[in-house]
Formats: structure tokens, sequence, C-alpha cells
């Protein structure tokens, strides 16, 4: 059985910024779901891992990049309900706490080079490493295929906020939250790319695929702070600060900077008035992953 959350708790943030811009600010702690399968990639599995059963698969075949926390949520997935995973990895092989940890829950990892990794839907490679599993279960990168949009549409539970922000790499689970609003709600994403204009075009074909008609959301793309994974030391202080006055941890390569932009434009008085719910996505087991890649201690 799929391990089940029950009530996930929704925190009032508050501090003299946010009284002083007349604006209320909770936070979904979905980082608190699970140490390893945290936030959205756990709503993300959900489905495909019921799929999986349906199908009658016996392995889970998945992919991402070396610090990727849904490989980390795959294998620690696996290792609860005893399903062997199997992790195409991008790039040459390398050891870091989240491909350690992931090995520590069982999973098999096979390094592809990038440019390889890149056309894996073609790769002979690829297609050899998939034909010599038994019965595999294949999950897309970051779990973002129909069923991982449909654990998306749960994470809103809650409908007394006006404004629903979450960060976005592939915008799904930004998707998965507009398709779940009211008439009278408004969603804001963060891309956490560079250049990221493109994702809108994913979130209106992700909402064609949910039959949603919801037009009341926007993706602010101005908040990457370099691109993916990539960090400003204005993008640490603020985590710091933040950790410091709420006792809660953001990460640095998406809830960090979703944090930082909502912030922003709290203070650019553009959402003055509104009662705010910030969809905390998890992540937070790639922090020692960041912090050994670019020497730096964030906490
Ligand atoms: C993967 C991830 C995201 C991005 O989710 P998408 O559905 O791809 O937009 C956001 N936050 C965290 C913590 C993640 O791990």
């Amino acid at each position: 059985m799929f391990p089940l959350v029950a009530n996930i708790p929704i925190q009032k943030i508050s501090n003299q910024f946010l009284e002083k811009q007349k604006v209320e600010l909770f936070i979904q702690r979905e980082d608190l779901i699970h140490a390893q399968v945290s936030g959205n990639k756990w709503r993300k599995l959900k489905y495909n891992i019921k799929e999986y059963q349906k199908e009658g698969c016996e392995n889970i075949i998945t992919f991402g990049g070396a610090f990727s926390n849904h490989i980390a949520a795959t294998a620690a997935i696996g290792k609860l309900l005893n399903i062997p995973t199997f992790g195409i990895i991008r790039g040459e092989k390398i050891a870091n706490p989240t491909l350690d940890a992931a090995c520590e829950n069982g999973m098999t990892l096979h390094f592809v080079n990038r440019e390889e990794y890149k056309k894996k839907h073609q790769s002979k490679e690829v297609k050899n490493i998939i034909n010599s599993i038994k019965k595999p279960f294949v999950i897309p990168e970051g779990g973002s295929n129909l069923f991982g949009l449909k654990g998306c549409e749960e994470i809103v539970q809650n409908f007394d906020f006006d404004i629903i922000t979450c960060p976005c790499g592939t915008g799904s689970t930004l998707s998965g939250i507009i398709s779940s609003l009211k008439e009278n709600q408004y969603a804001i994403g963060f891309s956490v790319l560079k250049g990221a204009d493109f994702l809108k075009n994913d979130i209106r074909k992700n909402l064609q695929l949910l039959n949603c008609e919801n037009f009341n959301w926007r993706l602010e793309t101005n908040f990457h702070f370099g691109g993916y994974a990539r960090y400003e030391s204005d993008l640490i202080q603020f985590i710091r600060q933040f950790w410091k006055l709420n006792s809660i941890k953001l990460d640095p390569v998406y809830t960090g900077k979703a944090m930082y932009g909502l912030y922003f434009l709290i203070e650019s008085g553009q959402l003055t008035g509104k009662k705010i719910l910030f969809v905390h996505t998890g992540g937070l087991q790639g922090i020692q992953g960041f912090e050994s890649r670019y020497k730096l201690k964030i906490f």
C-alpha cells in the first residue's frame, strides 16, 4: 500500500514585513510528508505506483539528474513498498548524497552520457537497459506524466485562500494545482529555470490533458538566479533569514527561489490584502548535495 498522508500542516507565517504589506501568508508543509519521499514527488508517485500495481509490473525504471529529488523519492518508495527500482542517471558516473541514498534504498543506477540521455526516448543504450529489466513500469523524469498530474490535483485541500503559489520545474505541480482550484482562486508559479517561457505552453498542454479550462494563473520567470540549481548570495541569505525567523527550511533549487519571488511580489504591493498559500514542495534532501557541490554551508 502506498503510505497515506494525513493532516499536512498549514502554518501561518507572521512577521512585520507581511503585516506592513497587509498580506496573510500560510505555508503547506508538504516537505513533512516523508524525509526522502517528500512533497510533490510523493504526490506524483502515488498514482504511478497504483498503475504499476494494476499492470502487474515487477520493477520500476525512472530517469533523472544526479541531484534529482525524484530519483531519491523513487528509490525510497521502492524500499518502502519492496519494489526493485532502477535509475537511469544523466551524465558520468559520480557519487553524491542523493545517489548514495538511492543506492542504500536499493536502487540500481545506470549512468548514461548527456547526449544519449537527451534523446533517451530513441536511444539504443537506454532501450537495452529497459529491455534487460523484467516487467518494468517506466516513470518519466520528475514523475511528470498524467498519473503524476493526477496526484498533484490532490495537493490543495483547503480552499480558504485567494492565491496559491509553488515553485516550477516542469510545471506539472502547478498544473495539478491550477486544475483543482475554485473559481475565485488564482495560482502563481515561480520558474526555477532560466528562459522558462516555454513552460507556459507545457502547462497549457497539461491543463488540456486534465480537461481544465481555468485561466486564473500565471508563471513568474524572473526568479531563476542564473538557472537551474544555480544561485546568488542573495538567495542563500534569504533562505538563512527565513529559517532564522520561521524555523522552516527552504531548499536552494526550488522552494527558496519561489519564496524569494513571492516576497518580491508582496513587497511590490501587488498582493496587498490577499490571503496566500505557499506550497512547500519539499526537496530538502537535495541541500546536502548542493552544499558539497558549491562548497558552502547554508544552515
Ligand atoms: C521537482 C520539484 C519541483 C518541480 O516540480 P514540477 O512539477 O516539475 O514543476 C518543485 N519543488 C521541489 C522541491 C521539487 O523537488
